[in-house]
């Protein structure tokens, strides 16, 4: 079946994965199934239960992606009980939005209320490797795309290179880099399979997120293109099948997210001292880049490729911050003039600033939880405070004749949390061996070539 990482084709289709679009900062990942009674007692397929309704997957397969897809009005009765093989979960938990993500990224079973409303709708959509990193179940600290793309142009992988990555950990690496490697060919004709090259190598030492990120491969129909080793490589190193003798994946392109990378460069060398063979392509130049949180760490590093001969070695921080643009509140000023910027001039008017925010947002909350349907969002404590009604609140929305000097102040700031950690990535290259043969190859290839 093909990937709909890599082509997704124009609808969503049973087994395969989707991302349901609830809202900007919350997509589902799930495997779109069509169980019958005997499998799980449902009558329509899997459901998703949102606040905002319950989506049967009989409603998500076969649709095209980017659909808008309303909540089911139907209520079939599976949405008020588990699933048959579901753990018993306690009480507190069924009145959370279920099909979700959990802290860790895990997906709840379905369970919810038979009383919640449908009344919403999601957009379906395919998984691509930015939106995957940012819906995807975390096992461990994650790369975020700005730090993934910059990485992946920075060690020129394109179709057809082989890289090694270690540790896979959650995944997030590996998607990016099976697009970069695979896209535009085309993957799912078994004649180019066989003539295919390039490859994405993972390791990872800790067997449940090997075990998960193999199961991941197969379910996003990444089979053949991934390869999953679970092992030790500052033991063990980047052989494929067996450490010492097994084969080499000649590489071109190598990411280390590890904790002490600096161990593992004694296996990315020409000729390992152990007389294995090198996991290195011998025939190009290789490109390395290691992922470290901490600047002593990355100096280590540097140390260790140095005495290893890697050149061009240099260090990079990636800072991604999303800038908001906005236009500044406007409202009125002391002397009641609408659209005035309101900058306070006297401790008074300030105070009465302060009161007309507080009353406003006790407002917003408060039309939220009656669009809720008196459901409270974890940020509604504040919400008990009910809106006094002493204050006059002006509705923000500008008049179409407004000029724009009375619109409010063009506003910027960045925004305050950040989807990173921080880290410093350090990159270096490993030219190819040259040796007396290569050279006489060279000569009778350009003759004129002196
Ligand atoms: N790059 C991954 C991603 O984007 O999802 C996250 C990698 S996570 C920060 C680091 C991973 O390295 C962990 O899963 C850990 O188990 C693995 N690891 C640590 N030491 C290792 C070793 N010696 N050999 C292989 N994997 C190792």
């Amino acid at each position: 079946m093909p990937s709909p990482f890599l082509n997704p084709g124009a609808t969503s289709s049973a087994d395969n994965v989707a991302l349901l679009y609830v809202r900007r900062d919350q997509s589902i990942p799930t495997i779109l199934r069509t169980y019958d009674d005997e499998n799980q007692g449902y009558k329509e397929g899997k459901v998703v239960n949102t606040r905002f309704g319950s989506f049967p997957h009989s409603t998500l397969i076969n649709q095209p992606w980017g659909s808008q897809i309303v909540a089911s009005k139907v209520d079939t009765g599976s949405r008020g009980r588990a699933p048959k093989n579901a753990p018993k979960r306690k009480a507190q938990e069924l009145e959370e939005p279920s099909g979700t993500t959990t802290g860790t990224g895990e997906e709840k079973p379905e369970l919810k209320k038979p009383e919640a409303a449908a009344s919403g709708f999601l957009h379906l959509m395919y998984p691509t490797p930015e939106s995957w990193t940012l819906a995807l179940p975390h096992r461990t600290q994650i790369v975020y795309t700005h730090d993934s793309s910059y990485i992946l142009h920075r060690m020129r992988v394109r179709p057809g290179s082989t890289i090694i990555e270690a540790g896979a950990g959650s995944g997030s690496f590996t998607h990016a880099s099976v697009r970069a490697v695979f896209n535009g060919y085309p993957v799912d004709e078994p004649a180019t399979k066989k003539q295919r090259l390039g490859k994405v190598c993972s390791f990872e030492f800790h067997q449940p997120r090997a075990e998960r990120i193999r199961e991941e491969v197969t379910q996003h129909g990444l089979d053949g293109l991934v390869e999953v080793t679970h092992r030790d490589v500052y033991e063990n190193g980047f052989l494929l099948g067996e450490p010492k003798s097994g084969r080499s994946p000649k590489a071109n392109a190598i990411f280390l997210d590890l904790p002490a990378p600096w161990l593992a460069l004694k296996h990315l060398v020409r000729k390992p001292a152990d007389g294995s063979e090198s996991p290195l392509d011998p025939e190009t130049t290789v490109h390395l880049c290691t992922f470290s949180p901490c600047l002593e760490q990355a100096q280590k590093t540097i140390r260790i490729m140095r005495q290893l001969s890697w050149v061009n070695i240099s260090m990079v921080e990636a800072n991604n911050h999303r800038i908001e643009v906005k236009r500044e509140r406007i409202g009125l000023d002391a002397e009641g003039v609408r659209g005035a910027n309101v900058h306070p001039k006297s401790v008074d008017e300030a105070v009465n600033k302060l009161r007309w925010d507080e009353e406003r947002t006790k407002l917003t909350r408060a039309a939220r939880i009656d669009a809720n349907g008196g459901e409270r969002d974890e940020d509604d404590e504040e919400a008990d405070q009910k809106p006094t009604g002493k204050v006059h609140i002006e509705p923000f929305l500008p008049r179409p004749t407004d000029p724009a000097y009375k619109l409010g102040r063009l506003i910027h700031h960045s925004e305050p949390d950040l989807k990173q950690h921080t880290s410093y990535l350090v990159f270096a290259i490993l030219p190819r061996d040259w040796t007396e043969e290569d050279e006489q190859k060279c000569r009778q290839q350009w003759p004129s070539d002196k």
